[in-house]
């Protein structure tokens, strides 16, 4: 696991929740995507959004993955699925500094611009944008944090390689149900 701390202006305490709760949050993120490709919503995806409490105990918002195949909404990545969900349960256009977003692939150029409209400081991912490349998605090659750090988040805290194994896995299940890459 690797930890990336922009603590350029550190006026927030919110902090990235323990390793251990990051690893559950993805569980559920797996979860997530496992249920969606086996039922043919979209690719091997999922996501969590929590909010962290001032103790870094994490409180899960919403969840989901990726439904571009059911909805058929080709901008239907995991991530914009939970930030949607999330906006609308707490009626909010802009998250904030305390969420975290938990998503079992790197979030694309399309999610990571969706993550800093939605003002989340918070972001940890498996596997990373190359291992979904190599796989045969169709993929645009720039890093998140690379489009994260252009943004206007204070305090970015970004963890990769959570769980990445088990996250590297869900690839080779839905290359095994003969998923569709796209
Ligand atoms: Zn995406």
């Amino acid at each position: 696991m690797h930890t990336i701390n922009f603590n350029f202006n550190c006026i927030s305490h919110a902090m990235m929740p323990s390793e251990k709760t990051t690893e559950g949050l993805m569980r559920i993120a797996i979860v997530e995507a496992r249920n969606g490709m086996r039922r043919g919503d979209g690719g091997p995806f999922g996501a969590v959004i929590a909010k962290i409490g001032s103790n870094g105990k994490a409180t899960i918002v919403s969840k989901g993955h990726n439904s571009v195949f059911v909805a058929p909404d080709p901008t239907a990545h995991a991530e914009v699925v939970v930030i949607r969900k999330a906006a609308k349960k707490l009626g909010k256009e802009k998250l904030g500094k305390d969420y975290l977003v938990v998503a079992t692939t790197e979030p694309c150029p399309m999610c990571a611009g969706a993550i800093n409209w939605a003002g989340i400081s918070n972001l940890a991912y498996g596997t990373g944008i190359r291992d979904a490349k190599k796989f045969g998605f169709w993929e645009t090659d720039v890093a998140a944090k690379k489009i994260l750090r252009k943004g206007k988040l204070k305090n970015l805290k970004i963890v990769s390689g959570v769980l990445r194994g088990k996250c590297l896995r869900l690839f080779s299940e839905y290359e095994k149900i003969g998923g569709k890459k796209y």
